[in-house]
């Protein structure tokens, strides 16, 4: 594989650059040979394995003129693909300022970063879109979708692009219309959520057990594996809402992982009761705010 890197020095946003290097590559391959990628663009080697404390690892300095990657296998070869992407992202994102003496030093919280708060959350969130834009290009994304959503399409789509589940189902809710959110929960106990902008606050916290009133809280007591249909289930039991519906279908594995899909129905504007007085601007008053 040739690929210039000279046409992305000056991206400096994660999801273009995933894009300019697919338009580079041409046609899509999938999944996405994204230690080829890491090659052709410069890193002069790509190592996993087994390592303590860290999820991935660049060796490079402030300009960029070497760059070798590590990348942990201990949560399996998909999640290592992601983390070749990730530690990639922080090789070609130039302005990214180095995390350790030697290069970027990113541990497994690094990797589900998704705020845009200080310098280094804002690195890590910007090298996990671009991780993502890498290995899930929209395109071929967007027309794997079903047309409602779904969790088996998180397990269709992860075989696809041969990244793990969990990523799969965080691309699918960001890239999703409707209101959703995921709960990842390990024998009934909250891991962490995930949600898009249409999706109300969650209020769980890590640690916390899933409510006794939900069908995840079921699936968990029952230890049955496998797809759970959708059902309705009390929106109080994950938000501070009562004036939304949710829906929840939940998918759990043998080792007592699961991941619950929240889908909110929200009222919209053609649900509200009164009409908006049509002369509250003539009279000058405040709308909304
Ligand atoms: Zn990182």
């Amino acid at each position: 594989m040739k690929l210039d890197r000279i046409d992305f020095f000056d991206i400096r946003q994660p999801d273009r650059l995933a894009k300019a290097i697919h338009t580079q590559m041409g046609d899509l391959v999938l999944p996405v040979p994204v230690e080829d990628i890491a090659t052709a663009l410069d890193i002069s080697e790509v190592r996993t394995g087994s390592f303590d404390g860290f999820e991935g690892m660049l060796l490079t300095d402030q300009a960029r003129s070497i760059g070798a990657i590590l990348a942990n296998t201990r949560g399996g070869f998909r999640r290592a693909r992601f983390t070749i992407a990730h530690e990639l992202g922080h090789f070609l994102l130039e302005h990214h300022v180095l995390s350790s003496e030697a290069g970027f030093r990113c541990r497994a919280q690094d990797l589900k970063e998704t705020r845009e708060g200080r310098r280094h959350q804002k690195q890590e969130t910007q090298a996990n879109q671009f991780a993502i834009g890498l290995l899930a290009p929209v395109k071929a994304l967007d027309e794997m979708l079903s047309s409602e959503p779904d969790l088996q399409d998180a397990v269709r789509l992860c075989v696809a692009f041969d990244i793990s589940v969990e990523a799969c189902v965080r691309r699918m809710i960001e890239r999703r219309p409707e209101p959703l959110a995921a709960v990842w929960s390990k024998d009934g106990q909250v891991r962490y959520w995930d949600k898009n902008n249409g999706f109300p606050f969650v209020q769980l916290r890590k640690g916390d057990r899933l409510p006794q009133t939900t069908q995840a809280f079921r699936v968990h007591a029952s230890s049955k594996s496998g797809f759970t249909d959708f059902s309705e289930s009390p929106p109080m039991a994950w938000t501070s809402r009562d004036d939304i519906e949710i829906f929840e279908q939940t998918r759990r594995s043998p080792s007592g992982h699961a991941v619950t899909l929240l889908w909110a129905d929200t009222p919209g504007p053609d649900d509200l009761d009164e009409e908006p007085d049509p002369y509250h601007r003539e009279l000058g008053e405040p709308g909304f705010r």
